[in-house]
């Protein structure tokens, strides 16, 4: 499988928890572990936001930072997933006084250590600004994404509450990623509506969009789509949980396709959504009787939206290849 769309803070494991807890001493409280994931009756993208508190509050260390960022590596690849993109925002764990640079170094050491034994496999950074930020802070991801693009960061991206102001605001710091030729992904058309992805596409230069699935497939906007080879980054459990979406059946998955928008199936966070790349194919193959050139299809629409390296993707479409008949079983197999 890929993911390219996987939060580190939303993904860490129960035995992270547990471990980093009593390492950093602090209290998980009575209610874990079911205080790590979403609540069934959450209403909003600000509600599910609030399940972040907890893992970040554990990840205020460069130990920490580099121990989650290994673990959760070694969990996709023993899942048998053959690439990923695993974002942050390193402006969320300078609480105890860490730099955001340190924050950034600490995830590549934990990355690299992590690969140094895998084959057939791959996984890069991304790191995120937050929309409640201020654009110092934010700019300062912008800058560090530049001075660790050839150590694993491959791209920025806006995370955070979608409402709290619309795309235009955040022009000087996309203008300045776009200036250092950097990879752009948005967080817009989740809790808003089409005219943010349109304004994220058009004035922030996003290249991905993370969600997008309020797009109104009008003529106009399938065409800046198509001509600008944008990629949108599904999460469809999470959709449901932040009530962007009200079930699987309305994942626009069909219609973006169909006019060959590139749609990307992935998992957001593997914690506070409580799912993967694997169960999001098998809620998908329920709802819309996926057949496995479509699983295929999707996958490779993944592959190709990656900031992967050309070699990377050589590489990932001949794993895919080797693959796609047991991820099919797999899918199925419920
Ligand atoms: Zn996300």
């Amino acid at each position: 499988m890929i993911d390219l769309h996987l939060h580190l803070d939303g993904s860490l494991s129960l035995e992270d928890f547990k471990y980093l807890a009593e390492r950093n001493h602090v209290e998980l409280g009575k209610e874990f572990p079911k205080n790590v994931y979403v609540p069934n009756d959450c209403k909003s993208l600000e509600e599910y936001l609030t399940r972040f508190d907890l893992p970040c509050s554990l990840l205020q260390d460069e130990f920490s930072i580099a121990y989650v960022t290994a673990s959760l590596v070694n969990r996709l690849y023993n899942a048998g997933y053959i690439y990923a993109e695993i974002r942050f925002a390193p402006q969320l764990h300078t609480m105890k006084g860490m730099s955001q640079e340190d924050a950034v170094r600490a995830a590549v050491s934990g990355l690299k250590f992590a690969l140094k034994d895998k084959k057939g496999f791959d996984a890069n950074l991304i790191l995120c600004c937050m929309r409640q930020s201020s654009t110092e802070v934010n700019m300062e991801a912008i800058k560090l994404a530049d001075a660790f693009r050839l150590d694993k960061v491959v791209a920025v991206d806006l995370a955070g509450p979608e409402a709290f102001h619309t795309g235009d605001f955040y022009t000087p710091l996309f203008d300045e990623a776009k200036l250092r030729g950097l990879n752009i992904i948005i967080h817009a058309g989740e809790a808003c509506g089409s005219e943010e992805v349109i304004r994220c596409v058009d004035l922030l230069h996003a290249q991905r969009i993370g969600h997008g699935v309020h797009l109104e497939l009008t003529p106009k906007n399938i065409r800046k789509m198509q001509e600008k080879r944008i990629a949108f980054e599904f999460c469809p459990t999470s959709n449901l949980q932040t009530t962007s979406l009200p079930d699987y059946k309305s994942v626009p998955l069909r219609e973006f396709d169909k006019y060959g928008i590139m749609v990307t199936i992935n998992s957001d966070n593997m914690t506070v959504s409580d799912t993967d790349v694997l169960k999001e194919f098998r809620h998908l193959f329920k709802e819309f009787k996926l057949q496995k050139h479509e699983v295929r299809h999707f996958l490779t629409n993944s592959i190709n939206a990656s900031f992967a390296s050309s070699e990377t993707k050589t590489m990932l479409l001949a794993e895919l290849a080797k693959k796609i008949d047991a991820y099919y079983e797999d899918i199925i197999r419920e």
